[in-house]
């Protein structure tokens, strides 16, 4: 484990494309998304055999790494989220199994009803200006336990409360956030 005064550092892709309100177009594509997904649920024969365990989120010095790198990154990896937000049957068993009793329609207005005022062009409907307009639960697993490089080799080294991170752009943007 590194002392708590040995600066780490932070490589990270960063993204800085405008902001723009969904189009209708992306919206209907991810309505139609959900409501495939849904159906492909309503014809699992053991759905309750989709539900994957989810994984624990980081605490601490950890936390407030990652928050602090993929909020200078700009959220690079949620561009690939476009109008599915990688959300498929296994997401929906999840959400079915935390909360029983939600109707499908009660499930596709949550999900609609989070999509981001503004979000990244040509990114994920709920990659908003301040980061995940989506409650966690709600979220794929994918996007609950995906790590890129940079982050990964971070929650490797351990960091303490009080430790020194430079976070990196490819780009070159430096900035640096004590843990
Ligand atoms: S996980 Fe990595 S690529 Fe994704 S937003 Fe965070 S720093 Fe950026
Ligand atoms: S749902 Fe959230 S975490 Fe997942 S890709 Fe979209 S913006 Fe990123």
């Amino acid at each position: 484990m590194p002392p708590p005064s040995l600066p780490l550092r932070i490589d990270v892709p960063g993204q800085r494309v405008p902001l723009e309100p969904p189009t209708p177009a992306r919206l209907r594509a991810f309505k139609r998304h959900l409501i495939e997904a849904m159906r492909d649920l309503v014809g699992a024969r053991r759905p309750e055999r989709l539900v994957q365990k989810r994984g624990p989120d980081p605490s601490g010095a950890a936390d407030a790494g990652v928050r602090a790198a993929c909020g200078h990154c700009g959220g690079s990896c949620c561009m690939a989220g476009g109008t599915h937000a990688f959300i498929d049957d296994r997401t929906l068993a999840r959400v079915r199994a935390e909360r029983p009793g939600i109707t499908a329609r009660a499930a596709l207005t949550a999900y609609v009803s989070a999509v981001a005022p503004r979000s990244f062009r040509g990114s994920c409907l709920f990659h908003g200006e301040a980061g995940c307009t989506l409650d966690r639960p709600l979220r794929a697993e994918l996007c609950n336990s995906y790590y890129c490089n940079g982050l990964k080799d971070f929650l490797k080294a351990e960091p303490q409360p009080g430790q020194v991170v430079t976070i990196v752009t490819h780009a070159g943007e430096e900035r640096t956030a004590t843990l």
